[in-house]
């Protein structure tokens, strides 16, 4: 049996290695069936809460349910995306480097 993830673990920054990062965006993603482009998208932000009809972009997961968090680093400009998705039953959790393009398009200050 694995015991992964049973304790609480910091994290660190993916660009610099700092282990200060700070929780901003938050994104729930919520398919109306598996494969299914639509369904539900609920975006947190400091201040405003937005409901979308696009369960697919930008879901970590690429045919189920699926979560992701903004961590901005501290100790550099660097921005990481804490991933939470489905795939075939499993879930699986990732820290992955925020691209440009997503950047852009989110533009959310801390
Ligand atoms: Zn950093």
């Amino acid at each position: 049996m694995k015991e992964r993830l049973t304790t609480p673990e910091s994290m660190a920054c993916l660009h610099c290695g700092g282990d200060y990062l700070h929780q901003g965006t938050v994104e729930v993603f919520w398919r109306e069936q598996e494969d299914s482009a639509t369904g539900l998208c609920a975006r947190i932000t400091e201040s405003t809460v937005e409901l979308h009809t696009n369960a697919d972009t930008n879901n970590p997961s690429l045919r189920r349910q699926g979560l992701r968090i903004r961590l901005k680093c501290e100790n550099c400009p660097g921005v990481c995306w804490l991933t939470v998705s489905q795939h075939k039953g499993c879930t699986y959790v990732a820290l992955v480097k925020a691209t440009d393009l997503e950047e852009r398009e989110v533009c959310v200050e801390f």
